[in-house]
C-alpha cells in the first residue's frame, strides 16, 4: 500500500496522496459532470477554468510579476533545450533588424554544472549548425562555466565565470538532479561564492534557467533577472506530459517575421512562445491530464501549506537531516557524499555512495525490505539517489536517516 512505502524517485516522482484521490476522482466523473476530466473538450468551460486557475494560483505562489506570461508546453524539458535557442535567436534577431549580410550571429552562453545543463548546450550545438556549408552558423554556443573537471561534484566561483557581451543568451540549471547540485537558494547567496553571479551577466543579456527539478519547492525571489523560467513537471509539479513557463512578454516574439529577415530559422509552431501566449496555451490539444494534476496540486499547496516559505523551511529541514547523517557516515567510513561544498548540494536530489565492497547492492536490497523505493543512482553515475521532493515528508527522511545509520 501507499502509505507502506518511502518513495524518493527522481522523477516521475510521488505527488501529494490527496491529490491522487482527487484526481482519480475526476478522471471518472469530473465536478459531477458525468465525464471524466480526459473526456472534456479542452476548448470547455471546465478544462478552460483548470487551466486559467492553474496560471493563476502559480502566478500567487511565485509573485510572478506582471510583465511575464505564464505557458503551458508538451514535448518535457528537453524540448525547452530546443525551444529557448529558437525562440531567443529570433528575438535577437528582430532587435538587430540589418540587411542579412552585415548581420552579426551571436554567441549563446552555457553554464555547465553537470548531465542537464550539457545536454541543453549540445541541443543548442546541433541547431545552431549553419544550414548551407560556407553559410555562418546560426550562433556560436559557448562555455561561459564548467565544472566538468570536477566531474560534476560542484559549482563555479564567482570568478570562474567567462561571459561574452554580444550573447543572445545565458544558460543555467537551477538543479542538476543527476549529480546533485543546486545553486544556492536567493535568500542566502548574498553570502554564498558559489551564488549564480548575476550581477556578472553583461547589462541586457538574457538569462534563461532550467528549474526542472526544483520549481516550486521554494520561492523564487528572482524571477525578474530571468527571461525565461521553465520546469517540466514531474517533480514537484504533477505527472509528465506538461513543461511550465515563465516567460518576459518582449520575447514572445513572431518567429516567422524573424526568419525571413535572414540568418534564423523558424520555430517549429508548437514551440513558438508567441503562438502559445497568443492562444492561452491552448493552440493545439495540450495534455488536459498532467494540466489538470498540476493545477491540483498548486491548489494543494495554496490551501495547505504555509506558501513556498514554508516549503522551503521542510525542503531545507530534510535535506540538511540527510546531509548530516551521511557526512557522520562518512566519518564511520560507511558512506560518501557526491558533493562536499555545502552551498553546492541539491536539496532536491542528494547523492551518495555506499563504501566497500559489495555494500551498495545490500544497502538498496536492505532500503527495499524496509520499503525505501526508487533509491538508485541515475544509471549514467551510479550510486545512491535520494529526491526529496515536496511530496516527500520529513517522517519518510527520518525513516531513512534511522536505516543509514543502522546500516
Ligand atoms: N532538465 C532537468 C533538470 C531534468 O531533471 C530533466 C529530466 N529529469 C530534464 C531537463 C529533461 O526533462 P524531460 O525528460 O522532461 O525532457
Amino acid at each position: 500500500a501507499r502509505d507502506q512505502v518511502h518513495n524518493f524517485a527522481a522523477g516521475p516522482s510521488p505527488l501529494p496522496t490527496t491529490v491522487l484521490e482527487e484526481a482519480a476522482r475526476g478522471l471518472l466523473n469530473y465536478d459531477d459532470t458525468g465525464m471524466g476530466i480526459c473526456e472534456l473538450s479542452h476548448r470547455g468551460k471546465e478544462f478552460k477554468a483548470v487551466i486559467e486557475g492553474a496560471e493563476a494560483n502559480l502566478r500567487s505562489l511565485l509573485s510572478i510579476p506582471d510583465n511575464y506570461t505564464i505557458l503551458f508546453n508538451q514535448g518535457g524539458g528537453t524540448g525547452q533545450f530546443s525551444a529557448v535557442v529558437l525562440n531567443l535567436l529570433a528575438a535577437h534577431r528582430l532587435s538587430h533588424p540589418v540587411p542579412a549580410e552585415e548581420f552579426i550571429p551571436p554567441t549563446i552562453d552555457y553554464v555547465l554544472t553537470g548531465a542537464w545543463s550539457s545536454k541543453a548546450y549540445a541541443e543548442a550545438q546541433r541547431l545552431c549548425l549553419p544550414p548551407f556549408p560556407a553559410c555562418p552558423a546560426f550562433a556560436t554556443p559557448r562555455v561561459a562555466a564548467s565544472t566538468k573537471s570536477t566531474k560534476w561534484t560542484t559549482l563555479p566561483k564567482k570568478d570562474e565565470y567567462d561571459f561574452s557581451k554580444e550573447a543572445a543568451f545565458v544558460y543555467y540549471c537551477e538543479n542538476e538532479t543527476i549529480n546533485g547540485i543546486e545553486f544556492p537558494p536567493a535568500s542566502a547567496s548574498g553570502s554564498s561564492p558559489f551564488a549564480f553571479p548575476f550581477d556578472q551577466v553583461p547589462k541586457g543579456v538574457n538569462i534563461v534557467a532550467d528549474y526542472s527539478s526544483s520549481f516550486i519547492s521554494r520561492p523564487i525571489p528572482n524571477i525578474e533577472k530571468h527571461a525565461i523560467i521553465y520546469a517540466g513537471a514531474q517533480k514537484n509539479l504533477g505527472p509528465s506530459g506538461v513543461t511550465v513557463l515563465i516567460v518576459r512578454n518582449d520575447l514572445l516574439v513572431d518567429t516567422t517575421e524573424a526568419a525571413k529577415l535572414g540568418c534564423v530559422p523558424s520555430t517549429p509552431i508548437t514551440y513558438e512562445y508567441k503562438i502559445l501566449a497568443d492562444n492561452g496555451s491552448l493552440y493545439n490539444t495540450p495534455p488536459t491530464f498532467p494540466i489538470y494534476v498540476s493545477a491540483l496540486v498548486l491548489q494543494h499547496l495554496i490551501d495547505n501549506k504555509g506558501g513556498l516559505r514554508g516549503l522551503e523551511e521542510t525542503n531545507k529541514a530534510k535535506a540538511e537531516l540527510l546531509y548530516a547523517t551521511l557526512d557522520e557516515a562518512e566519518k564511520q567510513g560507511k558512506a560518501r557524499c557526491v558533493v562536499k561544498e555545502k552551498d553546492a548540494r541539491s536539496w532536491m536530489n542528494v547523492t551518495f555512495e555506499m563504501l566497500g565492497e559489495g555494500k551498495e547492492k545490500a544497502f538498496l536490497e536492505g532500503a527495499d525490505k524496509h520499503g525505501f523505493r526508487q533509491l538508485k543512482g541515475h544509471r549514467s553515475v551510479g550510486g545512491v539517489r535520494a529526491s526529496l521532493y515536496n511530496a516527500v515528508t520529513l517522517e519518510s527522511v527520518r525513516a531513512l536517516c534511522e536505516y543509514i545509520k543502522s546500516f
